[in-house]
């Protein structure tokens, strides 16, 4: 087991024990939103499939238009109506035109479209005074996608124009990246359900709520399990329990060096279980616990409401990302240097994460303030941040007006 290491070195270690992303499973084309599909999808016909009116106007030859002024207009007898979705059989021949409505496919003949604001239509017929480029207001088949090829690459995240396009080639399911399912404990003999009202000493549990909600925004399943109180034997069987049938299990509290913290203990007892490091070097967040049982992470997130959720977002939510097939480059937060309003103490020699609000102003400067108090058991600085603001181990700390480095919470 390793101890007290950097907070590089532990997200190393957590994902480097993940060797791949999680299986496949077919979902219907909509819930593939924000997963990572597992499959080239390719195109089984040209779209658009015909040469189409780009325009609601006048299909004609351009040809035709090309003695067409405004001092001599031209009349060319309007020979078919044409709205979209109902071809025209027949053919336009030397002087003729046919009203065609946007989408609706070219017939033989023309090669032009002029709007219908541009010409005038009297006695079926249209007034033409201006010629007409060859191809003009006229939509390409297959200018969008050609038949065979791939629309969409395995390994992409799917986003609305993806579902959109997914849609235009006829795909009703799609193989997709399985999400994660987390399950998600609390510990604390002095916490209770948000039912109930809390007796002298407790308090309602928050973390499993605040974890299950950011496991939901990170694309995996939480299930939230009971509250487990802190006895060692009530804490092997709540793992146990939680192990089988997870991808992940989240723990709350009990990580610490108090008398009442045995989850350290109880995993190093159980069977084909591994502790693979304890305490990471940061603020909030050190007493972080990471350890695999029977191949399963099961993350020991401390108990102080910040704690718990700014190690999340260091640890599981890279882990959830990865589990769900995202690419090394999407799997950590945003970073983006801003200037700091006001100074920040040295952090000693842990990395702090203090919460932040950063704004951008009209000329696209970031600037950032701290929430305000910063303890970590300060839950509204997580409710009013929108950022972390990084600072290094043993730096001097940063004054008022000096740039320093935020990870956006908003994503
Ligand atoms: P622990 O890490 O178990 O020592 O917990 C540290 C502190 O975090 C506790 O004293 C509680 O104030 C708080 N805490 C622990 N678990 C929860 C929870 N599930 N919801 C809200 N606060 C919690
Ligand atoms: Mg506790």
């Amino acid at each position: 087991m390793k101890k007290y290491i950097e907070v590089e070195q532990a997200r190393e270690l957590i994902l480097g024990d993940l060797d791949a992303a999680l299986s496949s499973e077919k979902v219907d084309l909509l819930s593939s939103l924000d997963r990572i599909i597992c499959e080239d999808v390719v195109a089984d016909r040209d779209l658009p499939p015909a040469n189409n009116s780009a325009m609601d106007g006048y299909g004609l030859r351009a040809i035709d238009s090309e003695p067409a002024t405004q001092n001599q207009p031209l009349q060319m007898p309007v020979v078919a109506d044409i709205p979209a979705g109902k071809p025209w059989t027949g053919q336009v021949v030397a002087g003729e035109a046919v009203r065609i409505m946007t989408g609706a496919p070219i017939p033989d003949g023309v090669d032009a479209v002029i709007r219908r604001e541009f010409v005038e239509e009297l006695d079926g017929a249209i007034i033409l005074k201006e010629s007409v480029r060859p191809g003009n207001d006229i939509r390409r088949a297959g200018e969008d996608i050609k038949v065979g090829e791939v629309v969409i690459a395995s390994g992409t995240r799917i986003t609305p124009a993806a579902v959109g396009m997914l849609a235009a080639v006829g795909m009703p399911y799609v193989s997709v990246v399985r999400r994660p399912r987390v399950a998600v404990l609390a510990t604390g003999d002095e916490i209770v359900d948000f039912s109930q009202v809390p007796g002298p000493g407790a308090i309602r549990n928050s973390n499993s709520f605040s974890m299950a909600a950011l496991v939901l925004q990170a694309g995996g399943i939480p299930q939230i399990f009971p509250i487990v109180r802190d006895q060692p034997e009530l804490i092997r069987q709540a793992l146990l329990d939680a192990v089988s049938g997870s991808d992940l299990v989240l723990t709350s509290g009990g990580v610490s060096m108090g008398d009442y913290d045995f989850i350290q203990d109880v995993i190093r007892e159980l069977p084909d279980a591994e502790i693979r490091f304890w305490q990471v070097k940061m603020k909030p967040g050190k007493p972080l616990l990471y350890s695999l049982v029977a191949s399963t992470p099961v993350i020991g997130l401390p108990g102080n409401p910040v704690s718990t959720m700014v190690s999340f977002e260091q640890f599981v939510r890279p882990l959830l990302k990865k589990m769900a097939g995202f690419p090394e480059s999407e799997l950590l937060l945003k970073k983006e240097p801003a200037i700091v309003l006001e100074n920040l103490p040295a952090p000693g020699d842990r990395l702090h994460y203090a919460r932040g609000v950063a704004e951008r102003d009209e000329k696209g400067q970031l600037s950032v303030r701290l929430t305000g108090a910063q303890g970590s058991g300060i839950l509204n600085s997580m409710v009013k941040g929108n950022c972390l603001i990084t600072q290094p181990p043993v730096s001097t700390g940063a004054k008022k007006g000096s740039i320093v480095e935020i990870e956006w919470l908003d994503y």
